[in-house]
């Protein structure tokens, strides 16, 4: 059915690599380009398909990026490097002619800051070019949004609370560790909390607000108020949401190492001068933190992340649960990585395989919400990402 180009050869990126390979009848040809060319290989080794090809770009340079894409002529990339990159790519499929999908909303290296103005800016350009631009199409965002259109389709006349519940109840056995790039994980759960309330914002300190929620085959969680990227598009794509959260669970002995290393200004992203260099002390943190590609071998337990929703159907008040679980073990024994990188990866191939089937495809930049959401919902099932309700259970929340 069409070609598809890989960039970013990390944990999420070797994950949508062995997915992809999964299924030659809609990804005909593969490519996988990174930074690091030899990570590349490593993955097509992995998956043992000589024919995947392999590239070396630098993705902050738009040349560089179309001087591949014109290489290659991909029908769309998957944009699995970091958010950093998000709009030279976007640029570069303009520039050839590229329909376009990512897992995470751009964000400026020099302040971390998570909002859609920056690539819904692209919505014109990508419209008057008859391409297909794909936003946030991972677990969270990505599922969460799909979960919630499922609803909306299905069981609500109106949704009205939304809460998105994110459990890791898995264990590496390091003492700390990153389930994705540290960077990237900790410039978003240092930050503010925030939820949408009555048509407005409401900001709180980090990790302010709390409850023990209760996790299917996992039990009750410690569960945190974090600001998440889908909310935004979430609200304004479902207008008659009153109430919109996003909750994360995190162990004490998570907190206590993030505190120290906040306090220490470990987690600064500014510029510190360091023996005549300069460096990001943040950035530096992720070179002896461990490789979150590496956590997968003796990774137990399982993540569990799912939609809370409270409404109306036919002028009654329903409750609705929608959430999957996945083993970090059953992950890593079919493609090498953990179940955060799982759960992202699988969403993102499969985000490409409705567009190269014609069902994801209508020019302009769109988060996966604004799609139909039953043909990925029955793509998680068979792809690995099975998902189940509950109708009008306690919510918790
Ligand atoms: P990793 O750090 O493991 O991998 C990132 C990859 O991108 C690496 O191969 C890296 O190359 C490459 N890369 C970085 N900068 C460039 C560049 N300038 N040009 C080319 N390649 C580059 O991250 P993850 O795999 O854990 O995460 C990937 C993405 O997935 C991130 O954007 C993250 O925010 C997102 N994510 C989304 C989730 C969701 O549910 N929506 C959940 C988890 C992650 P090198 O190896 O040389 O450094």
């Amino acid at each position: 059915m069409g070609k598809v180009l890989i960039i970013g050869a990390g944990g999420v990126g070797t994950v949508v690599a062995h997915k992809v390979a999964q299924n030659p009848d809609v990804f005909t040809e593969i490519m996988i380009a990174s930074r690091t060319k030899s990570k590349c290989d490593a993955v097509v080794k992995a998956i043992g398909n000589p024919a995947i090809r392999t590239a070396q770009v630098d993705a902050d340079h738009v040349d560089e990026l179309v001087a591949l894409f014109n290489d290659f002529r991909p029908d769309i990339v998957i944009n699995v490097a970091l958010p950093y990159q998000d709009l030279t790519i976007m640029e570069a499929c303009l520039k050839s002619g590229v329909n376009y999908l990512d897992t995470a909303n751009y964000e400026p290296k020099d302040v971390a800051h998570f909002e859609y103005s920056w690539q819904w800016a692209y919505k014109q350009r990508f419209e008057e070019a008859g391409l297909t631009a794909i936003l946030g199409c991972g677990f969270d965002p990505g599922v969460s949004g799909i979960f919630t259109a499922y609803a909306a389709k299905h069981h609500f006349d109106e949704i009205q609370y939304l809460d998105i519940v994110d459990c890791n109840a898995g264990n590496h056995h390091k003492a700390f560790a990153t389930n994705f790039n540290p960077e990237i994980n900790i410039r978003e759960i240092t930050q503010n909390g925030r939820y949408y309330e009555n048509g407005q914002w409401v900001t709180t300190k980090p990790m302010e607000i709390h409850k023990d929620l209760t996790y299917p085959n996992i039990g009750p969680r410690d569960s945190y108020l974090l600001y998440h990227e889908e909310l935004e598009s979430l609200v304004k794509n479902f207008p008659t949401i009153k109430r919109a959260r996003f909750w994360m669970t995190f162990g004490q002995e998570y907190l206590t190492h993030l505190r120290v290393i906040q306090n220490i200004g470990m987690a600064r992203i500014d510029e510190v001068e360091y023996n005549g260099m300069k460096i990001v002390p943040l950035q530096f943190l992720k070179a002896v933190l461990p490789n979150p590609q590496d956590l997968g071998e003796n990774y137990e337990g399982e993540t569990s992340i799912g939609c809370r929703i409270r409404g109306l159907k036919d002028g009654k008040e329903r409750t609705y649960y929608v959430y999957n679980n996945c083993s970090h073990q059953a992950a890593y024994q079919e493609t090498g990585m953990q179940g955060v990188s799982y759960t992202t990866g699988v969403p993102a191939m499969i985000g490409a395989m409705m567009y190269l089937k014609g069902i994801w495809q209508k020019p302009g930049v769109w988060n996966v919400e604004e799609f139909d959401p039953d043909p990925f919902m029955e793509q998680l099932n068979k792809q690995g990402l099975p998902w189940h309700e509950v109708f009008d259970g306690d919510l918790e929340l």
